[in-house]
C-alpha cells in the first residue's frame, strides 16, 4: 500500500514529489508518456526564479527529479490504465499492475491543441509538429520557409527558435495583435526573419498525396481571400488541452475539461488532490505549477496525518 501516488512528472508532480518525499511519505511518482512534462520541450526558461541566466527546460526538470529522488521519491516510467476512487484505499492499475494508495495527487498537465484542419493529422511528423525544440533542427526544415500558427507565448517562442534554421518563419495568427507577453511579442516582431500574417487562419495543410508538407492554404478572416503559402513545415502552437480524460467520469471538470477543486488542491473526493496545468487554465506557468504541486503535497500530508489520528 502506497501512502501517496503522484501522477505526472512535470513541475507540479515533481514539486509535489520533493515535498512529500521530504515528509517521509516515499511517494510513488508516475511519469506518464512525457517524462518531465511540457517544459522538457521548451528551450531556455527565463522566468523561473533563481536562474538569472535562464535554464534549459530539460535540465530544470532533470534537476527537479534528482531533488525528489534524493529525498526518497520512487520515480517510475509508467502510465495509469485506470483509477477507482469509489472506495478506500484508492485503486489504480499501472501498466497492468494493481496498486493501492491512501492518497493521490493528479498532476497530469496538458497536451497540445490541434488545429483540426485537413492534412494536419496525416502529415504529423512529416512536417507538421507541435514542438520546435524537438523537431526544428531536422534536416527537412533547414533553410526552408516554415509556418508557425498561434499568437501566444508558445508561438512566439517557437518562431524565435526556428529562425536559427529557417529561411523565413511565417507567424500565422487569427487576430491582428499577439496574445503573448509584451517582452516576447516585442522580440518576435523585431526579428527580421519572422513575418507575421495577421487575421489569418490555416484551412488546410498540403500535400498528403506527397507524404510531406509542401505548403498551407490560408484564409484571411477579414477579406475571406485565400492563398497558398509554400513551406516545408507547420509548427502548431495554439494552446493546450488538459490531460484529464482518465478522470472525466469520476472527478468534476469545468466546461474546458480542467479539474475543479473544492479547497486548495482538494477535490470532492477525500484524499485526491490536483495540481498544475490540468487544474489551471489561467496562469499555466512553470512556477505556478510548482506552487500548486507544493500545495497538493501539503494538503495530502495533512489528509494522511488526519487519517492516523
Ligand atoms: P495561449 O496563450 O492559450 O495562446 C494560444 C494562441 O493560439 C492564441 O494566440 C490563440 O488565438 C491561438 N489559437 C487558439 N486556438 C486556435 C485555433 N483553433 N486556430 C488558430 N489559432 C488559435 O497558449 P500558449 O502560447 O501555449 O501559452 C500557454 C501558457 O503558457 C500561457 O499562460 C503562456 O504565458 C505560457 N507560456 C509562457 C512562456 C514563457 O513565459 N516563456 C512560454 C510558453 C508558454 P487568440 O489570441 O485569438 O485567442
Amino acid at each position: 500500500m502506497e501512502k501517496v501516488v503522484i501522477i505526472g512528472t512535470g513541475c507540479a508532480g515533481l514539486t509535489a514529489a520533493v515535498y512529500t518525499a521530504r515528509a517521509n511519505l516515499e511517494p510513488l511518482v508516475l511519469s506518464g508518456t512525457m517524462p518531465g512534462g511540457l517544459l522538457t520541450t521548451t528551450s531556455i526558461v527565463e522566468n523561473f526564479p533563481g536562474f538569472p541566466e535562464g535554464i534549459d527546460g530539460y535540465e530544470l526538470m532533470t534537476r527537479m527529479q534528482q531533488q525528489a529522488e534524493k529525498f526518497g521519491a520512487k520515480v517510475r516510467f509508467a502510465t495509469v490504465d485506470s483509477v477507482d476512487l469509489s472506495a478506500r484505499p484508492i485503486k489504480l492499475v499501472i501498466d497492468g499492475e494493481p496498486v493501492e494508495t491512501e492518497s493521490l495527487i493528479v498532476a497530469t498537465g496538458a497536451g497540445h491543441r490541434h488545429l483540426g484542419v485537413p492534412g494536419e493529422e496525416i502529415l504529423e511528423k512529416k512536417g507538421v509538429t507541435y514542438c520546435a525544440t524537438c523537431d526544428g533542427a531536422l534536416p527537412m526544415f533547414r533553410n526552408q520557409p516554415l509556418v508557425v500558427v498561434g499568437g501566444g507565448d508558445s508561438a512566439c517562442e517557437e518562431a524565435m527558435y526556428l529562425t536559427r534554421f529557417a529561411s523565413t518563419v511565417y507567424l500565422i495568427h487569427r487576430r491582428d495583435s499577439l496574445r503573448a507577453s509584451r517582452i516576447m511579442a516585442e522580440r518576435t516582431l523585431a526579428n527580421p526573419k519572422i513575418k507575421p500574417v495577421w487575421n489569418t487562419v490555416v484551412t488546410e495543410v498540403l500535400d498528403p498525396a506527397l507524404g510531406k508538407v509542401t505548403g498551407v492554404r490560408l484564409k484571411n478572416l477579414q477579406t475571406s481571400t485565400e492563398e497558398l503559402l509554400p513551406c516545408a513545415g507547420v509548427f502548431v502552437a495554439v494552446g493546450h488541452l488538459p490531460n484529464t480524460q482518465l478522470f472525466k467520469d469520476v472527478l468534476p471538470l469545468d466546461e474546458n475539461g480542467y479539474f475543479l477543486t473544492t479547497q486548495g488542491s482538494a477535490t470532492k473526493i477525500p484524499g485526491v488532490f490536483v495540481a498544475g496545468d490540468c487544474a489551471d487554465h489561467v496562469y499555466r506557468q512553470a512556477i505556478t505549477a510548482a506552487g500548486m504541486g507544493c500545495m497538493a503535497a501539503i494538503d495530502a500530508e495533512r489528509y494522511l496525518a488526519g487519517l492516523n489520528q
